[in-house]
């Protein structure tokens, strides 16, 4: 039993009046419709069977390990197109996933994408620095865009991004898998309906020991910055959805036990974000450790959730007052995202993961450094 349990009211076995709610909770049929609605706007050829064809772009880890397998089980959408700058990537990967000559692009060509019928929306999967220029060069060339996140390196890219989406009439989605996580979306039910009365507490920690040092993510012009631009977004997004708030004000500390590794980005950072309500949620992302959880405690009957694994694409799990959250069936994140956003765009009906979405975490990103700048001081968003 862990000190957190520990500190409940009583050490008593959780009620089975607790159970039944886990079990209800977990076997309902939840709908997560984010923060900030977005209303997209319908292809014209749009029909509700309609699949569309989805270009990967840049063929590194996350599309080639993650994305491309997940188009495999999605039902609305194809992966059709590639687009890299690595030559024998495009010869194994056209290849293995059969895709034609002239659906695959390098990025002096990708401009061409636009004369693509069989392109509807292109999926920016580089390192953040580049974001914001292919997602312009994609709506540009008339194509929906998914961005991987964080959507830019700051507000000004996101602004520029959604301008530039807007601009040309097509949408713009950011990667954020988690919206279609069964246990997130729990969370986020709960969030909104406040069931379980509003919460009272959060803690989130999203850490993972980064390797190679000479990759992208450690160099600051690429990656933008280290823990909390990469996996730091996580534990936003989840206290976003969590408290159905949005935070009022951030503190944030830095700690390094690398400062060579770790020179040009953060290392580790613990952050708290005040929200109107008065709780504070804590965080903590690191690049130099592994653990994944999700603490939220709830004021109407002191119920408390944790998910485990938390921020993972598989392998989570849930307790409900220290009851298993056993009946809720893992689901592909990644192809649950994708469809999700194809009916979006059908429908038009916001699916909770648009620009505006990412816009807001990279305002929060911002005020986050800006507290570490000035030496953890509370800074109002
Ligand atoms: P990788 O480094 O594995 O892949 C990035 C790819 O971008 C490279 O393989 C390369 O593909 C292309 N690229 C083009 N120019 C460069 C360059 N100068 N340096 C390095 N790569 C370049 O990164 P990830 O796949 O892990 O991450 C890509 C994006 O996806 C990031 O924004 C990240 O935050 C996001 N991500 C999201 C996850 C999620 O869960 N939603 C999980 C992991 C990542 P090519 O050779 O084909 O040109």
């Amino acid at each position: 039993m862990n000190s957190s349990r520990e500190a409940n009211t009583s050490l008593q076995p959780p009620s089975r009046r607790h159970f039944i709610r886990a079990a209800a909770l977990a076997g309902s049929s939840l709908f997560f419709t984010g923060l900030s609605p977005q209303v997209t706007k319908p292809l014209s050829s749009a029909k509700e069977t309609k699949r569309y064809g989805i270009a990967l772009v840049g063929l590194g880890q996350y599309a080639m390990g993650e994305l491309a397998p997940a188009l495999q089980m999605t039902s609305n959408a194809t992966l059709s197109g590639l687009v890299s700058g690595t030559h024998e990537k495009r010869i194994r990967y056209g290849q293995k996933y059969a895709i034609p000559d002239s659906n695959i692009y390098n990025y002096a060509n990708f401009d061409r994408i636009s004369d693509n019928k069989e392109i509807d929306i292109v999926y920016v999967v580089l390192p953040n620095s580049m974001h914001a220029e292919y997602t312009i060069r994609a709506a540009e060339s008339g194509k929906h865009v998914i961005c991987e996140k964080p959507l830019g390196l700051n507000v000004k890219e996101c602004d520029q991004m959604i301008d530039a989406c807007k601009a040309n009439g097509v949408t713009l989605h950011v990667g954020y898998r988690l919206h279609f996580d069964p246990y997130h979306q729990v969370v986020a039910h709960l969030g909104r309906t406040q069931s379980l009365g509003a919460p009272s507490f959060l803690r989130a920690e999203c850490c993972q020991v980064i390797g190679d040092p000479s990759q992208w993510r450690l160099k600051k012009a690429m990656a933008g910055g280290g823990a909390v631009y990469d996996i730091g977004i996580y534990c936003i997004q989840a206290a976003r959805y969590a408290m159905n708030e949005e935070p009022i004000a951030v503190t944030a500390q830095e700690f390094k036990t690398d400062p060579i590794k770790f020179k040009e980005v953060d290392e580790t950072v613990t952050f708290q974000l005040e929200f109107p309500s008065g709780v504070v949620a804590n965080s903590t992302c690191s690049y130099n450790s592994h653990g994944h959880s999700l603490r939220i405690a709830y004021s109407k009957n002191n119920d408390s959730l944790e998910l485990d694994n938390a921020f993972y694409y598989r392998s989570l799990s849930g307790r409900l007052n220290g009851r298993l959250m056993d009946n809720i069936q893992p689901t592909n994140q990644q192809a649950a995202q994708i469809d999700a956003i194809c009916e979006s765009i059908t429908s038009g009906i916001d699916c909770g993961i648009s620009g505006q979405e990412g816009r807001q975490d990279m305002k929060i990103i911002a005020a986050l450094y800006q507290s570490l700048e000035k030496g953890g001081n509370r800074i109002e968003i």
